[in-house]
């Protein structure tokens, strides 16, 4: 709580950071200096070279902190962009794709083979073995998941895709910044998950001849995505990913906040919460209390969070994710608390505070006789 002129002011909490991380100080300077600047990166004139200068530098640092050559960073409008392309451009026959992938992956191809996940939303190793054997495909099996963090066995996925000569696109959305990027052969990233603005992305293509454009337009990104390219964001992206952060701090609050959590409530339980996941996520199930209901009352009180996932319209879906962890019902009952390095303890303190009196009143334990 602020005062302002006397009055009091309820200071507002965010703890959204996995739909948009807030946007950084340095990426906001790249930013305003690359819009500042006259020119379309691919005219020939002076101001045209400058400009071109700017995104070639943004994503020689870009493919130095992925491991990769230059010509893999193709630049995209975001994560779904990248997905859809990856999807799409590489024209696989077959396409497999985990039951827990986000909506850009699982609505870019109607005749996707789903792939079963566990309880704790890992992907069935035994299934996906069982299915290549049937022929190569494009396998999507994200790095880590949106709503949980759940982070899947990449590097043993990848190996067995690999094996039998199938493609790997990794969804690394979420993951990009906080882990190393994953050995898949295409790898989608999105800035505003990682401080930088939204509107921009990339598609990381190990081999970029596996991937043919879907956007053609003017050539550019050497054919692989056509259209003025998006020089401030582009700048910004590759200002947001040079921005030192520590995680491990981050880890330590989440967990803090989950143990007092369930000091309060010890009906709650934390999907995913046996398997690894990153740092940042949250995904808080209170049987018998609505996501969405929680989520309105949490932001009365001044904290936002979201439930399940959100569509762009604001109406919030029942999540297919917890769905296909086996939560049944329940999977409506679960809001995602998301951090990030600008969170503070005196913030997770006050979330505990307003989320007891919401969880007390939406779904009131029974009480030992
Ligand atoms: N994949 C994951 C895991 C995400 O969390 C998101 C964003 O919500 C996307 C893909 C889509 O990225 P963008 O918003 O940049 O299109």
């Amino acid at each position: 709580m602020g005062r302002m002129n006397g009055i009091a002011i309820k200071s507002r909490v965010y703890l959204d950071h996995a739909a948009s991380a807030p946007v950084l100080t340095a990426a906001i300077t790249a930013m305003a200096q690359a819009a500042a600047t006259i020119g379309n990166p691919s005219s020939v004139h002076s101001g045209g070279r400058t400009a071109n200068g700017i995104i070639e530098r943004a994503r020689d640092s870009l493919a130095a902190w992925a491991g990769v050559a230059p010509e893999s960073i193709i630049f995209t409008s975001g994560g779904t962009e990248a997905i859809v392309l990856a999807i799409l451009g590489s024209n696989q026959p077959r396409f497999l794709a985990s039951a827990v992938e986000h909506s850009a992956v699982l609505a870019a191809r109607d005749n996707a083979v789903l792939l079963p996940v566990d309880a704790d939303g890992i992907v069935d190793m035994d299934a996906l073995e069982a299915l290549l054997r049937e022929g190569p495909a494009l396998v999507a099996i994200q790095h880590a998941n949106n709503e949980t963090g759940v982070i899947q066995p990449i590097a043993a996925i990848a190996e067995m895709v690999h094996a039998t000569g199938s493609l790997l696109l990794s969804d690394a959305v979420q993951s990009a910044g906080k882990l190393p990027l994953p050995p898949a052969d295409f790898i989608a990233v999105s800035a505003h998950k990682l401080g930088g603005p939204p509107g921009v992305g990339a598609l990381v293509a190990r081999n970029p001849a596996l991937v043919t454009g879907i956007q053609r337009g003017g050539g550019q990104e050497r054919g692989h995505r056509g259209g003025t390219r998006n020089l401030p964001g582009i700048a910004a992206f590759a200002a947001a990913i040079s921005e030192p952060r520590d995680w491990a701090a981050v880890a330590s609050l989440r967990n803090s906040l989950e143990t007092r959590l369930r000091t309060i409530n010890s009906g709650i339980s934390i999907n995913g919460a046996a398997a690894p996941r990153l740092p940042n996520i949250s995904s808080v199930c209170l049987p018998g209390a609505r996501g969405n209901t929680q989520v309105m009352a949490l932001d009365l009180a001044g904290f936002m969070v979201s439930a399940g996932s959100a569509c762009s319209s604001g109406k919030v879906a029942a999540s297919h994710v917890l769905a296909a962890m086996g939560l049944g019902d329940a999977a409506g009952d679960s809001i995602r608390v998301s951090l990030g390095p600008s969170t503070t303890e005196a913030e997770i303190t006050a979330f505990v505070e307003a989320w007891a009196v919401v969880a007390n009143r939406l779904a009131p334990q029974v009480q030992p006789a």
